[in-house]
Parts: structure tokens; sequence; C-alpha cells
């Protein structure tokens, strides 16, 4: 590749935090919530101008991994249960629905995400910076960073942090710092994107459960030869109103059958074309469902949703035999209910253990969000620090809460302690958790209810 040099020039210095959380999703809402909870100055910057990450720049509208198993427990509380109630309040948060006979999910709308969170970051007085792409680091030595590079409409600044926290979703502070980390199932390919859309105009009387048929009227459309589809597996499911529905049926590969990789533009801009025809063919078939015939597309959200690419390498990887044996860890900072949940060429593969058996989670430990060799940084969220298999369970929100708010905790704890986020007393972490309403698993009872 031909490259030029680039001048070096003075940068100005947008401000100096004591905490610094790149990307407002699940996890960095969190973290930044936390963070500034704990009485530390706290700024998320967003490359978009609005929070919620894929849940609402992809258009996922749905919580996962909130709950555990059949009995039906929250097993995710604290900064979550926050948001949820402020959701709730904008009358955009459905009830609880069952997956699979075997776990919860819950359903939302993106609107009152998006003003739900900004309320949420207002209350706790984060400093938020939309519309600021990070573009790199500036490291102070070999082990720590000393500003974080962000590109805006107003120019290249620099954000100076005592803590910075990674919840970009894409690890690229932890990449541009040096951290190590992996991408995918380290073969070239990794869990594959979808379009997601909404469908509005649909009758929900004559729709009724039309998520359980469509998977049927799929096969007969395929044996008749009138539609094609990328995956099986689709997820057709109502939202609050049932006259609207969320549409997740698309799946983005290369020409070579791997999946399309989040962190390659080109790939990015065929995913995104791509992923609009796939979705308009969808609708084609969705429009033969009966109750769907006066349908449109309300929404196509701003960007092809990513579901994994860095997971970067901290001091504990979780991996599937975790999810599927409810592992316990010493340090525990929260749980998830979630099941390997494996988007592979053209199919969805779901594996859950034992339910209900068994109590159908397992405990995520801090030294996931413990990059090695980088002193003054945290990472949660979809690319903390997860095998391929791990990554495909607790990438979902519910763990993302989980880890942004022990991560927020621990940079506080660090910088009031004066030492390293890695060398926090954890079981200080764990009584803080606790006491903000977070269930670690571990010898606490269970929550009870929705
Ligand atoms: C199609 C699809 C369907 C899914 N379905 C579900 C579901 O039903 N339920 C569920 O719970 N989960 C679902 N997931 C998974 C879930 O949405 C994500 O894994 C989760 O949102 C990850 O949270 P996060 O905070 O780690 O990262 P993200 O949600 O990816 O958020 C990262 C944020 O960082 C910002 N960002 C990234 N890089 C930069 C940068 N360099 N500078 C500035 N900002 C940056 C992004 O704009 C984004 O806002 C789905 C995912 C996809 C793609």
């Amino acid at each position: 590749m031909k490259t030029i040099t680039e001048p070096a020039r003075q940068i100005p210095l947008y401000g100096e935090y004591e905490v610094v959380v790149l990307g407002g999703g699940p996890a960095g809402i969190a973290a930044a919530v936390a963070a500034a909870r704990a009485g530390r100055q706290t700024l998320l910057i967003e490359r978009y101008g609005f929070l919620g990450g894929m849940g609402t720049a992809a258009g996922v509208t749905n919580f996962c991994g909130l709950h555990a198993n059949v009995y039906a427990h929250r097993v995710v509380q604290g900064v979550a249960s926050d948001l949820l109630d402020r959701i709730d309040r904008l009358g955009g948060l459905n009830a609880p629905h069952l997956i699979l006979g075997k776990i919860f999910a819950q359903a939302y709308d993106t609107a009152a995400y998006k003003i739900a969170a900004d309320d949420l970051l207002a209350a706790h007085k984060v400093d938020i910076l939309f519309h600021a792409l990070g573009a790199g680091v500036v490291m102070q030595d070999d082990r720590r960073i000393h500003v974080l590079m962000v590109e805006t409409k107003a120019g290249r600044q620099a954000v100076r942090a005592g803590v910075f926290i990674d919840c970009s979703g894409d690890g690229d502070l932890a990449a541009w710092a040096g951290a190590p980390f992996e991408v995918g199932d380290n073969a070239g390919s990794m869990l594959f994107p979808s379009m997601m859309f909404r469908l509005n105009g649909i009758d929900p009387e004559k729709a009724g459960d039309a998520w359980r048929t469509i998977p049927e009227l799929m096969e007969k459309a395929l044996a008749l030869g009138t539609h094609r589809f990328p995956r099986k597996g689709a997820i057709v499911r109502p939202q609050k109103s049932g006259i609207e529905w969320r549409v997740n049926f698309t799946q983005l590969a290369r020409e070579d059958g791997s999946a399309v990789n989040g962190l390659e533009p080109d790939q990015m801009t065929r995913g995104e074309i791509e992923g609009r025809r796939q979705a308009v063919q969808a609708f084609e078939f969705l429009r033969t469902v009966p109750g769907f015939e006066k349908s449109y597309i309300v929404d196509l959200p701003p960007q092809l949703g990513i579901r994994e690419t860095r997971r970067v390498i901290g001091g504990y990887m979780l991996s599937g035999e975790d999810v599927l044996g409810c592992a316990s860890f010493d340090d525990s900072i929260g749980v998830n209910g979630w099941p390997m949940e494996q988007h592979v060429a053209g199919d969805v593969i779901f594996r859950f253990p034992p339910i209900p058996e068994s109590r159908g989670f397992n405990e995520l430990p801090y030294r996931m969000l413990t990059p090695e060799g980088i002193d003054n940084l945290l990472v949660a969220g979809r690319c903390a620090s997860m095998t391929h298999d791990g990554q495909s369970a607790a990438r979902v929100s519910g763990a993302c809460f989980v880890m942004g708010e022990a991560a927020g905790t621990a940079a506080a704890l660090a910088l009031g302690g004066n030492t390293i986020p890695r060398d926090i007393a954890v079981d200080k972490l764990q009584n803080q958790l606790k006491q903000q309403g977070a269930f670690l698993g571990q010898d606490q009872s269970i929550p009870e209810g929705l």
C-alpha cells in the first residue's frame, strides 16, 4: 500500500478528566454512570449523536441477558435497572417475552432508549462529547495512555484521563494502546453481522403469534422456490405496539463466505448496501405472511449490526465452557444468563446450559476487564476478554451493562486508592457493586421478579 507522511502538528487539549469512556453502548453508559456516581469527573465520547450502541445505532431493540433461565429472575440490576425504569416511564419497554422456552428477553423502543440514556447520564453529571470519533492515542510510556485523540468537525482534539475505559465494542482504544487482542474465530471469520429493520402497518390480530409460523412459511417458500434467505433462524417479533415488529433476518458475508469484518471500511460499505438489499428481500417475503400484507419498512438503522470484531486479551478470557458450565469466580462482578448464540454461515445456533436443572447463569470475573500490558485502561462490553465462544453469549446487552458498571466503579476505586485498575482490592469493588444493587452470584440470593 502507498503511504504519505502526515506533518506533526499541535493539537488542542479538549479536556482533562479523571475517567474517559470511549463508546456509548450499554457498556459505556453503565461505565460512565458508575464512574461519575462515584464522584469522578467523567467524559463519555461517542461517534454518533445518541447513546445505546448497537442497541440503537444498529436497531437491535431488544435486551437479552438481563434474565436467567426459565424461572424468570432478572439477574442484571444496578445501572441497568435505572435505565430500564426510565425507558418504561417513556412507555418504550415491553414486558419480557420467553425465548425458546428457556429464557426471557425484553424489547424496547429505540427513541425511548436514546432519551432515557441522555437523562440517566445527565442525572449523574457525566459530560458527553457526541460526534467525536476516537482516532488514536499518544502514550506516556509503553504501559500508560497519555491522551486519546478524537476527530471532530472542529478538527482533531486530545483528551487526557487518569483511567480510560474502552467501550467501543471493537477494542479500538486498547488496540491503539498496544494491548493484545484476537479477532473473531482467529481463522478469518467472526460472528456474522445483520442489518436489522422494523416493519409498521401490521394487523396485530391477523398476525397473531406469527413468530411461531414464520420459520415454517420460510421452509415452504424455499421448497417452492419463491424466495431465498441468507440464513435460518429469522427473528420477527412485535414491539410495544403490535402494529410494529422488529426483523432480525439478514446475514452479511464476504465473497469467500466468511463474515463481513466490521473493522474494514470497504467491507462495511458493501455490507451496508447488501444489508439493505437483503432487508428488501426479507420484506417481500414477510408481506406474504397473514397480517403483514399492508406492512412497510418504517426504519432501517444508521448502521449494519456488528456482533464481534476484536476481543482484547485480559487477565482471564471467559470461555464457552464457562457459559455452558455456569462457572463461578472469586472475583465475580456480576452474571451472564444468556446462552451461546453463534451466528455461523447460514444459521444461528443456540447452546444453553442445562435449563431448568442448572441456575442458568455464569459469573463474570473482574479479570475480563483488565487488559494485558496497559496499566490505566479497562475494557468492557463485547470487546472484553472472552474467547470467540464465550463472547457469543456475554456480548449481549445484559452482560455489557454488568461489565460497564464494574469498570466504571473499578476506575473510581483505582483513582481513589492511587493504584492501577488491575491492582485494586476486588473485595472492595464487589462490596461497592452490591451496594449499588448489582447481583454478583456467589452467596447472594437470586433477585426475585422480572
Ligand atoms: C444484529 C444484532 C442483533 C443483536 N440482538 C441482540 C438482542 O436481541 N439483545 C441483546 O441484548 N443484544 C443483541 N445484540 C448484541 C448487542 O447489541 C451488543 O453486543 C451490545 O450492544 C454491545 O455493547 P457494547 O457497549 O459493548 O458495544 P456497542 O453496543 O457496539 O457500543 C459501542 C459504542 O461505541 C461507539 N464507538 C465505537 N468506536 C468508536 C470510536 N472509535 N469513537 C467513538 N465512538 C465509537 C459506537 O458508535 C457505539 O455507540 C445484537 C447485536 C447485533 C449486531
